[in-house]
């Protein structure tokens, strides 16, 4: 790499800082004043700068402190209409200003692993430090935004990693002190299309062999598995996982084959009609996704690859009965030539993840089944409802729901058109109105 001027690498920021959506450049300027005057030095860290190399919008902006990066926070967060969320604890502060744009503020800090896999002590540091404790080459660069004189910090070689498509982590200890930064990892190679560094995936496949993930604790290993599904595109990820061999570090038995990669990109398109269709109770898409990959390896052992992925108690039960309810609604709706008032029978007890589910599972009459019944029988409804029964002088009870099926079951199948015929349909099977 050649070494610019010093001049040339301020232009070169400035430039990089005119990426920025005009809001967060009227944002970072107003850090900016705050921070000379306070006398304090404040860098924009991490995701936003590698965003910005990048090209790629970033939706929240990091600033860090090297000071009181709380009392600085809430300094800038005097503007009005200004909310502030401050952790005295960890010297952070997450900022969501008037116009939703949000800004987290950090206090600049150095990390000690006593043991691997468990939280690190945090000390006051240098910028040096609270970039050194991150987890790669790529997310390790910072830009000075106050004193004057911006300036792109690059101690570890970020940009010429971030420029030949590799993640690296910054010290050969970084994957044992913190095993999730292999589940990060994954999600920028996918996202950024890198790949891993051949030290990196050696570093990787020693630690997988110390079977460090088994120490995490569930809810820090759920979480990142969960942060995986909430990607764009997280079957990229997971075949990355899968191919460093972390899939199988977690439980031999999960083993992800092409057909549930392809049909988490058809949960998503079924996903996204859904959306677009409006229907209200759209459920979160990562649990659909987690649905395919427990249903991808054998029944058998599925309970435990879901613990073996940080699930339990209830949340990991309600998932075994979605996939038993899905076994059995699967059958039902292959068999074909399903009545109207079957399907709906059916599909309405349903969840909406087993609904987008069964879209996406790939046999056609299924997924026709699904259309039909979203399309024209979800919402059909007879013209008669509880009250007019009351009116009518059926005595209240459990036969309301029986006759009020009834009515369903005729109007979705074309026998009853309207109220009238609804009303005559009363009249002859149940003897009112008189
Ligand atoms: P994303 O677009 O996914 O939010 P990000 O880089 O902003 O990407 P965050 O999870 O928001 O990622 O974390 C912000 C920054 O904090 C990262 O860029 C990285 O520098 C640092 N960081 C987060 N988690 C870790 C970790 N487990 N180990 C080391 N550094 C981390
Ligand atoms: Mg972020």
């Amino acid at each position: 790499m050649r070494h610019p001027t010093r001049k040339r690498r301020q232009v070169l920021v400035q430039k990089l800082l005119g990426r920025l959506p005009h809001r967060q450049q009227e944002l970072i300027g107003a850090a900016r004043v705050l921070g000379n005057r306070r006398r304090v030095s404040v860098y924009l860290v991490g995701g936003p700068v590698r965003d910005l190399i990048l090209r790629r919008a970033s939706a929240d902006l990091d600033l860090t402190v090297v000071g009181d990066g709380i009392a600085y926070a809430k300094a800038l967060a005097a503007e009005p209409g200004t909310r502030a969320t401050i952790h005295p604890r960890f010297g952070t502060a997450a900022l969501i200003l008037r116009d939703g744009l949000r800004l987290d503020v950090a206090t600049a800090r150095r990390e000690r692993y006593v043991h691997p896999a468990a939280l690190p002590q945090v000390f006051p540091g240098t910028i040096r430090d609270d970039l050194f404790r991150r987890d790669f080459t790529i997310n390790a660069m910072a830009v000075r935004v106050a004193p004057k004189g911006e300036e792109l910090l690059d101690l570890f070689g970020g940009l010429t990693d971030l420029k030949r498509g590799f993640l690296r982590v910054l010290h050969d200890e970084s994957y044992r002190d913190d095993p999730t930064r292999i589940f990060r990892g994954s999600r920028y190679a996918a996202r950024y299309r890198l790949r891993f560094s051949p030290r990196d995936r050696r570093l990787i496949r020693n630690v997988l062999a110390e079977k460090v993930l088994q120490r995490l604790s569930r809810e820090r290993l759920f979480r990142e598995v969960k942060r995986v599904f909430d990607e764009a595109t997280p079957e990229a990820a997971l075949r990355i996982l899968q191919d460093r061999g972390v899939l199988k570090a977690l439980d031999p038995a999960l083993v992800v084959d092409q057909g549930a990669f392809a049909q988490m990109r058809s949960v998503r398109r079924a996903w996204q009609r859904y959306n677009r269709r409006g229907i209200s109770s759209t459920p979160p898409l990562w649990r659909v996704y987690l649905l395919v990959l427990l249903r991808s390896v054998p029944a058998r052992v599925r309970r435990r690859v879901g613990e073996h992925l940080g699930l339990k108690g209830p949340p990991l039960d309600a998932l075994m009965t979605e996939l038993r309810d899905f076994a059995f609604l699967q059958e039902q709706l292959e068999e074909g030539s399903l009545r109207a008032s079957r399907l709906r029978y059916l599909l309405d007890r349903a969840s909406a993840d087993l609904r987008i589910l069964l879209w996406a599972s790939g046999a056609r009459r299924v997924r026709h089944s699904v259309e039909r019944y979203l399309t024209r029988l979800a919402s059909v409804r007879p013209a008669l409802t509880g009250q007019d029964l009351k009116k009518f002088g059926f005595p209240p009870g459990p036969t309301y729901r029986r006759i009020l099926d009834r009515l369903l079951e005729g109007r979705m199948e074309g026998r009853l058109k309207s109220r009238e015929d609804e009303v005559a349909f009363l009249r002859r099977h149940f003897g009112r109105p008189r």
